[in-house]
């Protein structure tokens, strides 16, 4: 996700930082950079070009602040504006369900942008809430859209509401007003038709279904990948049947940007959540501030925390702070972690989310590593040890690590290897633990 845009950016930052002080030449000329890394990231012209404007206006304006450097200075405007543009903090991005129940959420968009995909993802994400939404199959225009939605609901166990082929999309939804009733159902989320291109009919179905249903949050669902394109569709759905939001799907592919840093200023729509990958978890709520962080290349500490409460064991994971506290991190608490990082999902997508780990996570070589095997190799090593081993590493002498080695399958160099990796995470937890050295100034950056 933006990693070209993050890179470009990356670059231009670099080169800054290694001036002393900065003229406004020098702050033009990054800027310059900056607009044309905005616009080959397929953001819109206008909004690239405003953007340049607020930040030098900024920059002129901010020369007394003393404590950051000139480039730190500039770095930081740029972010404030990134997260201007992506839509700012004024929580208009939050799903707004309060609504007498049942809440009606209609999603519309294209076909293939992903709005049956989505429609699973956001009862899923709502069900995790506490939430109990029933799925209704209205897009009668895609023939497999119903039968799609119906096995979705059947794997994460949430009613669909259908009925047969050639049904009126409108009288579904009304007819699912009462099922959800029945089945006290407190949200329900509308699956209407799209059609390849915005078409007439289309238009006038879902203007009649907002019409009817009056329904609390009208979600566009558009695909990213598409870039300027997106844009334009959605300043036609939005003028034709006004929404509430957007959700920006295929964030995860090589998505230049272009759409999530333009759709909100051209259109004025607050984008609410993305979806990052095919499966019906993979949906995040949309929070400018993050992403802005993660474009610069600053990490999302907040988004990989919120993953890790809702996936880590909270009674595990006290056990091991309360462990790392008193110094006694050991073998099988690396296990342990290693193990519930593996949960988190696919390790890639963590770490790019870790401060100075997603340059790392980038890496083809670290790809292979985090998506193979790894886990088993270093499970089979720990299991290989004696409880003692694991307690106490320190005692893995030579002969010992020929044991474990052979136990475990694997060879000597790594058995060492993963010794090599557990001694500095105790080093990396124990800096951060006590506050000394360099992880936990590292650590102090990040988490002010
Ligand atoms: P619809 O015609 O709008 O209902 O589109 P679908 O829900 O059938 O999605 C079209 C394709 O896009 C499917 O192959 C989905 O798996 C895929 N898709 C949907 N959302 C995402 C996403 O966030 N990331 C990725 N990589 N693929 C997605």
């Amino acid at each position: 996700m933006f990693e070209s845009l993050s890179k470009r950016l990356e670059g231009i930052f670099n080169n800054l930082s290694g001036q002393g002080k900065l003229t406004e030449e020098d702050v033009n000329a990054a800027l310059r950079e900056v607009r044309i890394a905005l616009m080959e990231a397929d953001v819109n012209l206008k909004v690239a070009r405003k953007f340049v404007e607020r930040v030098k206006e900024k920059a002129i304006g901010a020369n007394v602040m003393g404590s950051l450097s000139p480039a730190q200075q500039v770095l930081s405007i740029v972010n404030e504006e990134l997260v201007e543009v992506l839509g700012g903090s004024d929580g208009k991005n939050k799903l707004d369900l309060s609504g007498n129940p049942p809440n009606i959420i209609m999603l519309v968009g294209l076909q293939g942008s992903g709005k049956t995909t989505t429609a699973a993802k956001l009862a899923n994400f709502l069900t995790k809430q506490g939430q109990r939404p029933l799925l209704v199959a209205a897009d009668m225009y895609r023939p497999a859209a119903v039968n799609q939605l119906k096995t979705l609901g059947k794997q994460l166990n949430i009613p669909v509401y259908a009925e047969q082929a050639g049904a009126d999309p409108v009288d579904i939804c009304v007819h699912s007003l009462d099922y959800a009733r029945e089945q006290a159902r407190n949200v329900i989320i509308l699956d209407t038709a799209g059609r390849l291109n915005i078409d007439e009919r289309m238009m006038q179905e879902v203007m009649n279904i907002r019409a009817r249903l009056q329904p609390q949050e009208v979600l566009l669902v558009a695909d990213a990948m598409t870039g300027q394109e997106a844009v334009r569709v959605a300043d036609d759905f939005n003028q034709a049947v006004s929404l509430t939001g957007m959700v920006l799907t295929k964030m995860d592919g090589d998505a230049r940007g272009g759409a999530a840093l333009s759709i909100r200023s051209v259109t004025g729509v607050p984008i609410k959540f993305m979806g990052v990958g095919e499966k019906t978890d993979a949906l995040e709520p949309f929070y400018p501030d993050r992403l802005a962080s993660r474009i610069l290349g600053m990490g999302d500490v907040l988004s990989l925390i919120e993953r890790a409460q809702e996936t880590i064991d909270q009674e595990e994971a006290l056990k091991a702070q309360a462990k790392l506290q008193q110094g006694k991190f050991d073998l099988e608490d690396f296990l342990n972690s290693m193990r519930q990082l593996k949960r988190m999902g696919p390790l890639r997508g963590v770490m790019e989310m870790i401060p100075g780990f997603n340059k790392l996570a980038a890496m083809p070589e670290m790809e292979e590593a985090l998506e193979g095997d790894q886990l088993k190799f270093i499970e089979a090593i720990i299991l290989s040890m004696t409880k003692e081993e694991r307690r106490n590493p320190d005692i893995i002498n030579g002969s010992r690590r020929k044991r474990i080695s052979r136990g475990s399958g694997t060879t000597i160099q790594e058995v060492n290897q993963l010794l090599e990796q557990f001694g500095e995470m105790r080093t990396m937890i124990r800096q951060i633990s006590t506050g000394k050295g360099p992880w936990a100034q590292l650590a102090r950056q990040y988490t002010g």
